[in-house]
């Protein structure tokens, strides 16, 4: 699933078009993916899908909290979800393969990655590479919580989102460029581009902008 560095990459985008307070806008785009934190395999219900790590029902959630959407934090969780939907089917699969009846990453140069046991790590390394390239790029800073945000979302604590931030400020926001071995730098910045389209189109269908 897209990074949280990705998330804060296509909020900017998205905020250039809805020009709302980007600061809650961005919270309300990382604070989904803080069910890592809560002890229990609930991603889910932060997520809105049926199963983990199944399609994200934005439109589930859309019904639920469609008063709020008027908040940038509440409309920054919707935007999430969608981002997470398009990556799951248009971006995500791209990089991986059926190589020997086996599900394999690509890498760049077109090689499939072999060893299963290995994949893991292998893709979280270089994930890791993008999000620190995208650090770089875009000039990210580090992220901190302001409390007073409302937060009317149940399936989300801001203890929670606190871990989730400092995970994400010690990981992913740091500013080195790394070779990367599967995403190809150029390829990354045009999706968080046709991802952030994607998203004004949903939200003009349901006449958010
Ligand atoms: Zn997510």
């Amino acid at each position: 699933m897209p990074s949280a560095t990705i998330h804060i990459c296509i909020s900017k985008k998205l905020n250039k078009k809805l020009k709302i307070d980007d600061y809650e806008f961005t919270m309300g785009n990382l604070i989904p993916d803080s069910w890592r934190n809560n002890g229990e395999p609930d991603r889910h219900l932060t997520h809105f899908s049926e199963k983990c790590y199944q399609n994200e029902n934005y439109l589930k959630f859309y019904e639920k909290y469609k008063k709020y959407l008027n908040s940038p934090f509440v409309l920054g969780y919707l935007t999430h979800l969608m981002t997470d939907f398009y990556y799951r089917n248009y971006v995500n699969p791209r990089y991986f393969t059926i190589y020997k009846n086996k599900k394999t990453i690509i890498k760049k140069d077109g090689s499939p990655f072999l060893p299963a046991e290995e994949h893991g790590p292998f893709f979280r390394k270089n994930k890791t590479f993008l999000a620190n390239y995208l650090t770089h790029y875009f000039q990210i800073k580090k992220q901190k919580l302001n409390r007073q945000i409302a937060n009317p979302i149940e399936e989300v604590n801001f203890d929670s989102f606190e871990k989730s931030l400092k995970y994400i400020n010690d990981h992913e926001l740091n500013d080195k460029v790394c070779e990367n071995e599967i995403f190809d730098y150029s390829d990354s910045l045009k999706n968080i581009d046709s991802c952030s389209i994607f998203i004004i189109n949903e939200l003009k269908k349901l006449n958010l902008v």
